[in-house]
């Protein structure tokens, strides 16, 4: 999977593709993420991405025409399959969109900054709005960061334990059950005897229940949806 994140401030996404996860998704040659400089496709001598509203107001706004030409250059490279708008009022970010972007070859980020883009990029340009969650970010960049790590890890040789990312959250519906590691005591506080106890089927019979369990207290909405599937 190949991942092009169009933004204004590339600094802020060097942090989070150059280190663990995301770094070894890269060093395999499972997910390349690439980070273009909207400044780098301004039109003018001051590299100005941005220019006041129509209809005054505060805030500026991200002007269409760098934004189309680095679209346009990527676009002459490869198909893409998304490009995708970050902006607080697109679909909200869950495990079911991650699981789906995952199976794409290649995706387009654009991160957004200040009021937001020009409305013709978001008409003519973007196939794809995504929100992380109801707040504001003064960026797009860490949101895009999150969207993209929550698809990365989902690619086949990314994480070690390949069947890790289908027992977490979500992934059927249901919260994680608890985890536990080494001391089996600490302080008085125990490890839950059946996970010491080597039995198997009991172990998974423990942890299904304890997602149940968690779901319907911690995330009594997602419950209901499961429990009526
Ligand atoms: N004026 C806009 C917010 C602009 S915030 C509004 O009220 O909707 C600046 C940029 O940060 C946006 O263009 C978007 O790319 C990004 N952003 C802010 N909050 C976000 C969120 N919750 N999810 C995804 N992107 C977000």
């Amino acid at each position: 999977m190949r991942i092009d994140i169009i933004t204004v401030v590339p600094e802020l996404l060097e942090g989070p593709f150059s280190a663990s996860i995301m770094k070894r998704a890269a060093d395999k040659g499972i997910a390349e993420v690439h980070l273009h400089n909207l400044r780098d496709y301004s039109s003018d001598n001051y590299n100005s991405v941005d220019d006041y509203a129509f209809g005054g107001g505060a805030g500026m706004v991200m002007s269409i025409g760098p934004i189309d030409r680095c679209i346009k250059t990527l676009k002459e490279e490869r198909k893409y399959d998304e490009v995708i708008y970050m902006s607080p009022d697109g679909h909200q970010l869950d495990q079911a969109l991650s699981n789906q972007l995952s199976l794409k070859e290649n995706l387009i980020i654009l991160a957004g900054h200040y009021k937001g883009v020009d409305e013709r990029v978001r008409e003519h340009l973007v196939t794809m709005e995504i929100s992380i969650g109801d707040y504001v970010l003064s960026g797009g960049e860490l949101a895009a960061a999150v969207l993209a790590d929550s698809v990365i890890r989902l690619l086949p040789g990314v994480l070690n334990d390949e069947t890790s990312a289908l027992t977490d959250s979500f992934q059927d519906g249901l919260l994680a059950p608890p985890v536990y590691t080494r001391p089996a005591e600490y302080n008085g506080w125990e490890v839950p005897e059946i996970l010491r106890s080597g039995n198997l089927k009991g172990i998974e019979q423990w942890r299904h229940d304890q997602s149940v369990e968690r779901t319907k207290k911690k995330r009594p909405d997602l419950y209901k949806k499961y429990s009526s599937d």
